[in-house]
């Protein structure tokens, strides 16, 4: 695989606050691209960021055939950039493209293409304990096409977006109840557009009333919780930590999987099992739910403060030094900054 090199002429990254990084305000100077023509992935660049030009018949704008992956790099103390579990997102993003009929990538190829970015923009990888570069790529169908069938042709990219603290405040979250994010045989578990699209209107409505995020629970009978945002869920009860199982309607997170590795490797007491509404609220109620947190790529480890339901709000109480979640988050930070050599092979290191 060749990989073409376009340098841009002029670096942005005088322009970055550092104080201020907020979350992808500022781009990277390059961008990964390549097409996908007669049946293979060719054309392979690294040029500086930029629009790009499309038919207005693109099939992406009309019907949504279009999936992305979200990844992070970090820099350790010695300057070294380490990209944490990246063959996950590889094999996760493969199916998702087969879920929405699109074109795989192969593995060597999506990490690689990875590598070479990072290795053009080191850096723009921050330092820092809160800092990371976010790694963001997708692939789209690109037919200038008014009809539905899958596409003939197709781009893959990679941009990259400066990371700092995500939620820094801990979140209040809204048991939903009407609205639906995934059903059974639907395409909840890609990371996909439409799952975003249709997500919007009831976060809005919640943001209306307070609420940071949402928790969706299943579609059939909302009786049981899913997952939350862009996150998996998980949860404290008895001292036992407990996450809602995959399938079709959650998003197979590797945050979550790391969490669910870890837990083990600390002697955490573990369960992947169905949480019910009403488990959440009589645990709230009782006490028995000691903290309940989100799990993802962009805010790592997000506490929730308070959880609403039926117009009512419960509260958690206050995260101390000792819980479980912060723990967690210790030992996952410990990870992928290298401090702490594991055998678990989750860095790959950018050697250039
Ligand atoms: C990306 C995402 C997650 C988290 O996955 P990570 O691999 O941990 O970042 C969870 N739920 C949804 C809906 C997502 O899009």
């Amino acid at each position: 695989m060749e990989i073409k090199l376009i340098k841009s002429k002029n670096s942005k990254i005088s322009n970055v606050d550092y104080d201020n990084l907020g979350f992808c305000k500022y781009y990277t100077d390059h961008m990964f691209i390549c097409d996908y023509i007669d049946g293979s992935w060719q054309n392979f660049i690294i040029q500086p960021f930029q629009d790009l030009s499309l038919s207005p018949a693109c099939t992406t704008l009309h019907y949504g055939q279009t999936i992305f992956e979200g990844l992070k790099a970090y820099r350790n103390q010695e300057g070294e950039i380490l990209i944490f579990r990246p063959d996950k997102n590889a094999e996760r993003f493969n199916k998702s493209a087969e879920r929405m009929c699109m074109p795989k990538i192969p593995e060597d190829i999506f990490i690689k293409s990875i590598e070479e970015l990072l290795s053009v923009e080191k850096a723009w990888v921050p330092e820092g304990e809160k800092n990371s570069l976010y790694i963001r790529p997708i692939s789209f169908a690109l037919d200038p096409y008014i009809g539905i069938k899958p596409a003939d042709n197709y781009k893959f990219m990679i941009i990259c977006g400066m990371a700092g603290g995500y939620y820094s405040e801990p979140v209040n979250v809204k048991i939903e109840t009407h609205y639906t994010r995934a059903v059974s045989g639907g395409v909840g578990f890609s990371k996909t557009a439409a799952n975003y699209a249709a997500a919007l209107y009831p976060a809005v409505e919640a943001q209306k009333e307070g609420y940071h995020q949402l928790i969706w629970t299943d579609g059939k009978s909302h009786e049981f919780v899913e997952e939350s945002g862009t996150m998996n869920l998980f949860f404290v009860i008895n001292n036992q930590l407990v996450t809602p199982p995959l399938g079709d309607t959650v998003l197979d997170g590797v945050t979550r999987d790391s969490i669910i590795h870890l837990s083990k490797l600390l002697n955490i007491d573990v369960d992947v099992r169905k949480v019910s509404v009403k488990e959440v609220i009589s645990s709230l109620e009782s006490g028995s739910m000691s903290e309940a947190f989100g799990a993802g790529t962009a805010a790592t480890i997000a506490p929730i403060k308070s959880i609403g339901y039926n117009n009512k709000k419960y509260n958690l109480p206050e995260i101390s030094e000792k819980s479980i979640s912060n723990t967690l988050l210790n030992k996952l930070s410990n990870i992928k900054f290298g401090r702490e050599l594991t055998e678990l092979n989750w860095l790959k290191k950018i050697s250039k």
